[in-house]
């Protein structure tokens, strides 16, 4: 049962006085949240199915909930996914909390003194990362700012530059906003989904988002003053992209995603993503828990994205295995390749100084190719010296045909987001 000591029609969130829109019952409601309640890791199922299976014809009394296995004092109002530990909300806010904090001492990730640059996109990853930060930054010995990425995408964007605004103000928290037209020549992302309309391609937008969305949130920190990035990557995100990477054969992001972060080779900023160890239903439930005020509508490029489908096929292996998620995530940081498969350490970028496995970086060559009117060149690169969509696809185009150049490869976060593309 999902919620304890309600019957399963009543398996939503209770509505939060105070909050205008609870954006937790939305993603409950979608099956993002449904699975933390469910006993035994089943399969999230929706409220109306399970309603008509569960309930009879003649309601039985609900059975009351057990007291909190942590305070003894209260209800308990869930059941932690991967314990099965029944607890109230107070004891489950601070036992995340608490696994939060030990993760970043454990890791090492944020040293006392350390200037921290959330990257914020009014999400529920970036939101609960935010608010948790903010609890342990007095315990850690580190300040923050709020650092968010407008990628100038009509529709979508604005409305959660409002939500990171909000919570700016809210917590008290410095922010600021750096946008793609300024930082990219006047390239917009709606401008670049525009440069590839009609080839059959515009999926790739989250392949050239990602990439420069990096180096946007890169130059946002430098310009804060931030010696550390941190990013809202759940334990959920980091096993799609595990799967993501092997389902395309890129040994390099294999071999270089592990871990809780990089370190910051070739003078980019450390980055980190303490919440790799939580699962999207536990950041859920945190957020409503702590009546947090997030965006949760879908960008209008997400569902053109890769990662959609690695999404769907790591639900269907929850569903037989409910720890796949950071099982998939402790395999990638085990993984080790034979010499032969690994990639030549990167060197410099000969525009900009980033690590670069070719004459420019990714972020310079996106924005040499968009500049000749032919961006997918720019990243398309793959096993064979094929991209991703390129190997199936049809031949590359005469120079100067934007419309039907090859596709990207597996660059970028290729994130389907909400915000966990950071
Ligand atoms: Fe960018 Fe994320 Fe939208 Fe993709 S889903 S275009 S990565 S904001």
């Amino acid at each position: 049962m999902p919620v304890l000591g309600r019957d399963a029609g009543d398996l939503q969130p209770p509505p939060l006085p105070g909050v205008p829109h609870s954006q937790a019952r939305d993603d409950f409601q979608d099956g993002k949240g449904r699975g933390a309640m469910d006993k035994g890791g089943s399969a999230p199922t929706s409220v109306a199915s399970r309603g008509s299976q569960l309930l009879p014809a003649r309601p039985e009394p609900a059975m009351p909930a057990p007291q909190c296995a942590s305070c003894h004092a209260a209800r308990a109002a869930l059941r932690r996914p991967r314990s099965g530990q029944a607890l109230c909300g107070a004891c489950f806010c601070a036992a995340f909390e608490a696994e939060v904090l030990h993760t970043v001492l454990a890791g090492r990730l944020l040293p006392p003194g350390a200037v921290v640059a959330v990257g914020a996109s009014g999400g529920k990853d970036s939101t609960v990362l935010a608010h948790v930060l903010r609890e342990l930054a007095p315990r850690l010995g580190v300040s923050l700012r709020l650092v968010a990425v407008d990628e100038g995408i009509g529709g979508y964007r604005d409305a959660a530059l409002a939500a990171v605004r909000r919570q700016a103000a809210r917590w008290d928290l410095p922010l600021t906003v750096v946008a793609y037209a300024d930082l990219f020549g006047g390239w917009t992302m709606d401008a670049v989904a525009r440069s590839t309309a009609g080839s059959g391609r515009s999926r790739a937008c989250c392949t050239f988002c990602g990439v420069l969305r990096r180096r946007a949130l890169e130059e946002g920190a430098r310009l804060v003053g931030a010696t550390h990035i941190v990013t809202g990557h759940n334990a959920d995100d980091m096993a799609e992209t595990v799967l993501m990477n092997f389902l395309r054969g890129d040994a390099g992001r294999l071999a270089r995603g592990g871990g809780l972060g990089s370190r910051g080779e070739g003078g980019a900023l450390p980055r980190c993503r303490p919440l790799q160890l939580a699962s999207q239903k536990e950041v859920v439930l945190y957020a409503h828990f702590r009546r947090l005020d997030y965006f949760s509508e879908e960008c209008v490029y997400a569902p053109e994205a890769f990662r959609g489908h690695a999404r769907h096929l790591l639900k269907l292996l929850e569903a037989a295995r409910p720890s796949a998620a950071l099982d998939l995530v402790h395999s990638a940081e085990r993984l080790a390749l034979a010499p032969a498969a690994r990639p030549p350490p990167p060197g410099a970028c000969s525009r900009c100084g980033a690590l670069a496995s070719r004459a420019l970086c990714q972020a310079c060559a996106l924005l040499d190719g968009l500049q000749r009117g032919r961006p997918r060149l720019a990243i398309g690169k793959g096993r064979g010296g094929r991209d991703e969509e390129g190997s199936s696809g049809p031949p590359p185009p005469p120079p100067g045909d934007p419309g039907s150049a090859p596709g990207p490869a597996a660059g970028g976060c290729g994130a389907a987001c909400k915000e966990r593309c950071e």
